[in-house]
């Protein structure tokens, strides 16, 4: 064995040490990354039952100068652990915003719906409210065309917290979905509290159709409660005709997926607009 001197660590294994120093690389990449503004966003098209744009998700892209265009998967986790993916959050609700704003004067993009992901630690952030609202009067984006999306596993932290906030930007006009529905403690109780204009109904259950029985039950439970809470349904992950004219036959009438359409930049989505209203 190695002789190492007192104080120091006596355990040595490499490949935990590397993982650490892999993690501690990218946490400082990304904070260059946010300094050289390579944190972007691209927007996916939902759409409804008669093939009409009615709306986009706002994903975050990280366009690395040398590894390319990154997911986030690739840095959320890292990002969030390390603190740093409230800065990532202030892009993304800045850059959506900036893009609601100057789709109102362009036809096909006026009326659409922008979403946005918002991040736990963004939820129960000092003055989230008032950073929300604020970035909206700046840009001139509209407050009524804006969705929030929040997932169920957020809600734990503190769910008392999580639902005055919900509400005071609901009272100002902001709507909001809950998404992937279904993965996490769902309860009816809660769902009542919370101001839900919109249920999204996860790409795991969407995938399993349409061979997987009990996928197809849980749609089809998601779905009658939506309605009866009088909740709008949009699936995501929607990928093919099978599995769009099952979730119409059972009620879901609002789709996004590969099927229709892939994250796209802001200018590509002008172009699918063009094409549709030659
Ligand atoms: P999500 O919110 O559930 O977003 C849907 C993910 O599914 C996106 O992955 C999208 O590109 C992908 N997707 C869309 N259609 C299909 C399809 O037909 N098939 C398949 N297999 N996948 C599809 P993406 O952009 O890589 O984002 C992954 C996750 O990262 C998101 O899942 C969300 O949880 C998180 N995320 C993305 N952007 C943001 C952001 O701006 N802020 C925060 N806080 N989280 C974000
Ligand atoms: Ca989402
Ligand atoms: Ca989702
Ligand atoms: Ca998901």
């Amino acid at each position: 064995a190695k002789d190492i001197g007192r104080g120091e660590h006596c355990f040595f294994d490499p490949a935990m040490q590397e993982a650490i120093s892999q993690r501690l690389l990218l946490e400082e990449d990304i904070v260059r990354g946010l300094a050289a503004k390579e944190f972007g966003v691209y927007f996916q098209p939902q759409f409804n039952d008669e093939h009409q744009l009615i709306g986009v998700e706002s994903l975050v892209r990280w366009h690395h100068f040398e590894r390319g265009l990154l997911s986030p998967f690739a840095f959320i986790e890292v990002a969030e652990a390390a603190g740093i993916m409230k800065k990532i959050d202030e892009v993304v609700m800045l850059r959506a915003c900036e893009q609601m704003a100057a789709w109102s004067t362009v036809a096909g993009l006026s009326d659409i719906t922008v979403s946005i992901n918002v991040s736990p630690a963004q939820l129960y952030q000092t003055g989230f409210v008032e950073e929300v609202l604020a970035v909206v009067k700046q840009t001139g984006a509209d407050l009524r065309r804006l969705k929030l999306e929040i997932t169920e596993s957020m809600l734990v932290t503190d769910m008392n917290q999580a639902i005055s906030r919900m509400r005071e930007l609901k009272a100002a006009g902001i709507r909001f979905s809950i998404d992937d529905f279904g993965t996490g403690y769902s309860s009816l109780q809660y769902l009542q509290q919370l101001p839900l204009d919109q249920l999204k109904i996860d790409q795991s259950f969407v995938r399993g159709l349409p061979e997987d029985a009990s996928s197809l039950a849980i749609i089809r439970a998601v779905i009658a409660m939506a309605h009866s809470l009088g909740l709008e349904v949009i699936a995501e992950g929607v990928e093919t005709q099978t599995q769009r004219d099952i979730l119409l036959a059972n009620g879901c009438q609002l789709y996004q997926g590969y099927l229709y359409a892939k994250p796209l930049p802001a200018a590509k989505i002008a172009e699918l607009v063009a094409i549709n209203n030659d």
